[in-house]
């Protein structure tokens, strides 16, 4: 009656054992390739895009002042066409002889233009594109005057076209720009230098970075390793393939702006795979790249646990980088902030200090919530966030209202109940009396970690256990003897390994087929397993051999273990009816096993020499007759 409810369990998990570890395998190596490959893919462009607000926000005050000195110019050529006219309408015939060139005044070229005949005088006006010119003096049939500006990167330039009103001319003034952008660029440039240090601290993954290329000269402008800022980028070694190419050719990809490549890592002295995202930063005609190595790729699929915590570092650097900036721009002019202010991707709150009302918020946050940005306005910060989460954040501001900056995970609650996970910054505007914080959402990322925690477990599991018997394997052996022995000394315990061995395998094999001897193996591990202690693993060493670890057992004890065992197997019903195929018949192939038994401190105090003793243990009871305990 026992026996039969014993192989009614043991069929049954048996059954169990072998659907799931396919399906599990399955599942784990889906959920990796997926969810890490999106993952990583989201993760590095966000990072990106997290860098190229950096760069407008830091540019934009650079561009503003380059744009008002080009105003100005304007404004110069305006008054000095003003002075000039009349001065040209009262002397045009005389001046024509001096007109068959253009003037120069200092930079300034001076041209007349005949409309009919489109070009009345040469010079300098070569320097202007065809297209450009017949378009420019087609508008200036309605106008009565024009600025265009050249951005030829050679020599960029301003064309202001003014009407001649008596003449039926054009009058055109060529103004170089090239000092200027000279100038401008330099200023970019230091501008870069100073966000250099917030860019080389963008870790992605353990060792990826970002870098940014300059598109006017290959240059790499900013990379975090040593040695490589100011170099051109290099070809691909081994292939020579044209690396700037496939970097241009890439950031105009898409949705799949990243390509592979091989990479020669001087720090590492060696040739490694990459991964780089990449996107242009049209403004300065800058690519800024994403790289990620693809041993750290792998590595990260094994380390699974690590990657949340890891993006989460990357979001709340992002999120402190931008409300530094946001800040420092605050505090010059409010108004300058509203572009960046809408497109950057973390969510942003102005929020007053008396009472915490939300003052102003960007489309990002309002996005993030599910609500309309006039609804939350006007709403304590307090309501936003998940009532369980309330204390935290009444805390963190008292602590922002003390000077004491730092991160905080909160949830919020989403206008259609969703949860949503962020990691919230919060500067102090002292002048103010506002609180500027930044929402950095986290959600994806907390789901994914719960997920890859799951597969994390499964793998552990399944790279720990051997396959066909669901026994712990070799490799756990090998670990888990070295722990247990050290353990063993440290506490002044016993240690006992016994080796077992089923005894003419082959024959069972040979009668039954090998189908059924795998069924055999699979049966005996769990009928060993049901009847050892907790602490008590069995490890597959080898085809049909196998380890117990009996961690503060003596040798005696041991052999008594060994031979209940011995006898339990001896006297077993192995059973696998319709188990393997209906139409097999029924066979109950009887096994005895053999055992070895050794143990530390009496037989030796290494892994090699308690597995030697063990080995020659079994070996003695093979020797002996089979189906019977040997010590070494
Ligand atoms: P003895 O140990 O008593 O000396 O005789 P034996 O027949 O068991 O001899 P040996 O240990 O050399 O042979 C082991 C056999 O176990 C060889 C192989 O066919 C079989 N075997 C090993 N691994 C598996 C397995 O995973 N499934 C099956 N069905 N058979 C296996
Ligand atoms: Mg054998
Ligand atoms: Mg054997």
């Amino acid at each position: 009656m026992r026996k039969s409810v014993l192989s009614k369990i043991l069929f049954v998990s048996i059954a169990l054992v072998l659907m799931t570890v396919p399906i599990v395998t399955i599942l784990v190596f889906d959920l990796i390739q997926n969810i890490v490959h999106k993952t990583e893919k989201d993760l590095v462009n966000s990072i990106i895009d997290t860098t190229i607000n950096l760069i407008e926000v830091s540019m934009t005050t650079v561009h503003e002042e380059k744009e008002s000195r080009i105003l100005e110019i304007h404004k110069k050529l305006g008054n000095f066409a003003n002075f000039i006219l009349p001065l040209l309408e009262k002397y045009t015939e005389e001046l024509k002889g001096i007109l068959t060139k253009s003037i120069f005044i200092e930079n300034l070229s001076i041209l007349v233009l005949d409309r009919k005949e489109n070009i009345y005088l040469q010079g300098d006006i070569k320097d202007i594109p065809k297209e450009v010119l017949e378009k420019s003096l087609n508008r200036m049939k309605t106008k009565e005057s024009l600025f265009v500006r050249l951005n030829d990167p050679v020599s960029p330039k301003i064309l202001y076209l003014k009407k001649l009103p008596k003449d039926d001319k054009i009058i055109a003034f060529i103004y170089p720009l090239s000092g200027l952008e000279e100038e401008f660029n330099k200023r970019a440039y230091q501008t870069l230098r100073k966000l250099r240090g917030k860019i080389s601290e963008i870790s992605i993954q353990e060792r990826g970075y970002i870098v940014i290329v300059s598109g006017d000269s290959d240059y790499f402008l900013i990379h975090p390793v040593k040695g490589w800022e100011g170099s051109m980028v290099p070809p691909e070694p081994q292939t020579g393939r044209d690396l700037k190419k496939i970097i241009r050719e890439t950031a105009i990809r898409g949705e799949n702006n990243f390509f592979e490549y091989l990479w020669y890592s001087p720090d590492f002295k060696k040739v490694e795979r990459k991964i780089s995202f990449v996107k242009l930063y049209k403004p300065l005609n800058w690519y800024v790249l994403g790289t990620i190595y693809e041993e750290d790729l792998r590595n990260r699929v094994k380390k699974a646990n690590m990657l949340a915590g890891l993006l989460v570092g990357t979001g709340s650097l992002a999120a402190l980088s931008i409300t530094f900036l946001l800040t420092r721009r605050l505090r010059e002019k409010m108004e300058n902030l509203k572009t960046t202010w809408e497109t950057i991707q973390v969510g942003i709150a102005l929020c007053e200090k008396e009472d915490l009302k939300i003052k102003d918020m960007n489309s990002a946050l309002a996005r993030m919530l599910g609500k309309d940005k006039n609804e939350i306005k006007g709403e304590s910060l307090i309501n936003l966030v998940y009532p369980e989460d309330r204390d935290l954040i009444s805390q963190y501001i008292t602590k922002i209202q003390k000077g004491i900056s730092g991160d905080l995970q909160v949830k919020l609650t989403r206008d259609d109940g969703e949860i949503l996970h962020v990691i919230v910054r919060g500067n102090n505007l002292e002048e103010r009396g506002y609180f500027l914080l930044s929402f950095t959402d986290i959600t994806k990322i907390m789901e994914l970690q719960f997920e890859l925690e799951r597969a994390n477990e499964a793998l552990q599991k399944l790279s720990s256990r051997d396959h066909l018997t669901g026994a712990f394997n070799r490799r756990s052996l090998e670990k888990d003897l070295e722990e247990m022995l050290e353990r063993a000394k440290i506490e002044g315990e016993n240690l006992s390994l016994i080796m077992f061995d089923i005894d003419r395998f082959k024959k069972i094999n040979d009668l039954n087929g090998h189908l059924v001897g795998d069924c055999v193996l699979k049966i005996l591990v769990k009928l060993i397993s049901f009847n050892l202690r907790p602490e008590d693993n069995i490890y597959r060493y080898g085809g049909e051999e196998f380890i117990i670890l009996l961690p503060g057992t003596s040798k005696e004890n041991a052999i008594k273990v060994a031979q209940r065992l011995r006898v339990m197997i001896e006297n077993h019903n192995f059973c696998y009816r319709g188990y393997i195929e209906k139409d097999i018949p029924t066979l109950y192939p009887q096994i005895t096993c053999s055992f070895g038994v050794a143990s530390f401190p009496d037989d030796g105090n290494s892994p090699e020499k308690l597995l030697l003793k063990v080995d020659q243990a079994l070996y003695k009871a093979k020797k002996n007759g089979r189906n019977r305990v040997e010590t070494a």
